[in-house]
C-alpha cells in the first residue's frame, strides 16, 4: 500500500480489514465490496465565447441492496473513475452506519468550477442531468444526488428543474435530488446539516471521560484547541458550532494559506477578512502559516479536516500534533497515515460515521417531497396546546404562575428545524455509541475506523441474507 494506491483501493482496504472480523460468506463480501454500476458521460459545452470543450462527468451506483442510491455530485478537477468509485462504496457504508436506508452512490464533473460563468455552470449541470435520466441514473427510487464538494443548493435547483421538465413520475419528482432550495422542496436545516453532525459526533466523543482521559484530556468541548481546513459548506458549518460550543478555533486553512492564532480566532471575522480581501492570509492579530497544508501539523487537540481526500499522508502524519482527528472530509487519511497517528495514540473519527449528518438530513428532505408536507405541520399546534394544557393544570395545583419567557419556551410545538435537527442530533449519538461499543468489544486492535466498517458490513450483510440468496 503506497501513498499513490487509488482511493477505491484505499477504502476496499478498511473494508477487507473489518471484513476479516465477521463471519460473513467470502461470496457475500466480495459482493458488498464491489461497485455495481459505473456510468462516464462525455458531452460537449458551448462556452459563452462560442468554443466547445469536451466535458468528463461520472456517477457511480456503488451498491444496490437498498434502492434509491444516494450520494453527492462534486465539480472538481481531480473527479475521476476511481474517485466517484470510492466516495460511492463510502456512501454505502455511511448509509448503514447511521441506519438510512439507502445504497451508496456519488458522482462528479471534472471541472474547475471558477473558470466558468453561471451560465456555463447551469448549461453544464442541466446536460449532465439530462445524460442520467438517459441512463436511468437518478430518479426518486432509482438514484438521487445531493451537493458535495463545489455544489450546493443552486446546482441542486438546476437538477430538480431539469429532472422535472423530463420525468413521468410528476407526483415524486420532487425526491430525485436532494439538498434544493426550500422553495424547490428543500428542507431546513439541510445546508448545515453535515457540519452540524460533525459537530455532534465530535461532541460525544469528548464528553465520554475515560476515553478522553488517555489522550491527556478533559471531557467536553469547552476550552479544546481547534484546527480546521477547509471553509466551505461542511468546515465553516463544523467551525461555527464548535465555537458556539466554546471550543477555541486556532487555525483555520483555506487553499492559499492558514491562519493562527492559539489565543483562538473569531470564525466570522476571519470569513469577512477573506471575503474582502480574496485571501485568509494578514488576518489581524494571526500568524500565516504557508503552504497550507503545514496547518494539519499546528499543536492543537482536534484537528478537522473538511476540504478533500489524502491530505493526511505518511509523509505528514508523524509531525500531527492533534489528539484527535475529526474526519469531516470524505477520505482525508489515507491508511498508511492513519496506522501512524494510531500508532501515536490518536483517536480518528471516521468519515463514514462522522460526516453523515449530510445523507441523514438528505433523508428527512427525501421522505418530505415523497409526503408532500413540511415536518410538524400537523402536530405543531396540537403540541402547543397540550403543553399549554399542561402548564395551565402545573400552576393551578401549585398556585404559582409561570414566568411569561418560561411559559412560551415550555408550550412550544416543534417545527421542522427542530425535528431535523434532533433526528440529526439522535442519529448521530446513537451511532457513535454502536462503533464506540463494536470498537470495545473487539480491544485497541478495533479502531473507530475499523469497528464502523465492521458495522456497516454487519448491516449489509443482514439485508443479503434475509434475501435467500447467500449462505
Ligand atoms: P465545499 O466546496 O463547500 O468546500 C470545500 C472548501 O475546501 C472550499 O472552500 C475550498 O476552497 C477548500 N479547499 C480545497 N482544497 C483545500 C486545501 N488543500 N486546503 C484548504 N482548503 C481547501 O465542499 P464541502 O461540501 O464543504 O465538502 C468538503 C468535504 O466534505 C468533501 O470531502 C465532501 O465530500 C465532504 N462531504 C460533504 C457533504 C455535504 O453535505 N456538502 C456531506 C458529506 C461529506
Amino acid at each position: 500500500m503506497t501513498e499513490t494506491t487509488p482511493f477505491f483501493e484505499q477504502v476496499n482496504l478498511n473494508f477487507d480489514r473489518a471484513a476479516r472480523l465477521t463471519p460473513h460468506h467470502p461470496g457475500l463480501l466480495e459482493q458488498i465490496k464491489i461497485c455495481n454500476s459505473v456510468y462516464h458521460i462525455t458531452f460537449p459545452l458551448e462556452k459563452d465565447d462560442g468554443t466547445i470543450e469536451t466535458i468528463h462527468a461520472w456517477r457511480a451506483e456503488h451498491s444496490h441492496h437498498k434502492l434509491p442510491t444516494k450520494g453527492g455530485i462534486r465539480y472538481s478537477m481531480l473527479v475521476n473513475e476511481d474517485e466517484v468509485m470510492a466516495l460511492a462504496a463510502l456512501m454505502t457504508y455511511k448509509c448503514a452506519i447511521v441506519d438510512v436506508p439507502f445504497g451508496g452512490a456519488k458522482g462528479g464533473i471534472k471541472i474547475a468550477k471558477w473558470k466558468y460563468s453561471t451560465e456555463e455552470l447551469e448549461r453544464i449541470t442541466r446536460r449532465f442531468t439530462y445524460e442520467m435520466v438517459m441512463k436511468n441514473f437518478i430518479g426518486p427510487g432509482v438514484d438521487v444526488p445531493a451537493p458535495d464538494y463545489g455544489t450546493g443548493a443552486r446546482e441542486m435547483a438546476w437538477m430538480f428543474g431539469t429532472y422535472n421538465a423530463l420525468a413521468s413520475e410528476k407526483l415524486e419528482v420532487m425526491a430525485c435530488v436532494t439538498g434544493k432550495p426550500i422553495s424547490q422542496g428543500g428542507i431546513r436545516g439541510r445546508k448545515e446539516a453535515t457540519g452540524r453532525g460533525v459537530y455532534f459526533g465530535i461532541r460525544e466523543a469528548c464528553g465520554l471521560a475515560k476515553d478522553m482521559k488517555p489522550l491527556g484530556l478533559s471531557s467536553g468541548l469547552e476550552g479544546k484547541s481547534v484546527v480546521v481546513q477547509g471553509l466551505g459548506n461542511v468546515g465553516y458549518h463544523v467551525a461555527k458550532f464548535m465555537q458556539e460550543s466554546g471550543a477555541v478555533i486556532c487555525g483555520l486553512a483555506e487553499y492559499e494559506g492558514a491562519t493562527y492564532n492559539p489565543k483562538g480566532l473569531d470564525l466570522e471575522s476571519v470569513m469577512e477578512h477573506r471575503r474582502e480581501n480574496g485571501s485568509i492570509l494578514d488576518y489581524p492579530g494571526a500568524t500565516n502559516i504557508e503552504p497550507s497544508s503545514r496547518a494539519l501539523e499546528l499543536p492543537c487537540d482536534i484537528l478537522i479536516p473538511a476540504a478533500l481526500e489524502n491530505q493526511i499522508t505518511h509523509e505528514n502524519a508523524p509531525r500531527i500534533q492533534a489528539k484527535i482527528i475529526g474526519e469531516a472530509a470524505n477520505g482525508p487519511t489515507t491508511p498508511a497515515a492513519h496506522d501512524i497517528l494510531k500508532e501515536k495514540g490518536a483517536m480518528i473519527i471516521p468519515d463514514s460515521f462522522l460526516n453523515a449528518g449530510g445523507v441523514t438530513v438528505s433523508y428527512f428532505e427525501w421522505l418530505k417531497n415523497l409526503s408532500h408536507v413540511r415536518f410538524g405541520r400537523l402536530e405543531k399546534r396540537f403540541e402547543e396546546s397540550s403543553n399549554q394544557n399542561m402548564l395551565n393544570a402545573i400552576e393551578k395545583i401549585t398556585g404559582k404562575a409561570f414566568p411569561e419567557k418560561e411559559v412560551s419556551r415550555l408550550s412550544r410545538g416543534a417545527g421542522e428545524l427542530d425535528l431535523v435537527n434532533s433526528g440529526l442530533e439522535d442519529t448521530m449519538i446513537d451511532a457513535y455509541h454502536e462503533i464506540r461499543e463494536i470498537h470495545k468489544q473487539h480491544g485497541k486492535d478495533v479502531d473507530l475506523r475499523i469497528a464502523s466498517f465492521i458495522s456497516a458490513i454487519n448491516k449489509i450483510a443482514r439485508s443479503y441474507l434475509e434475501l435467500g440468496i447467500f449462505p
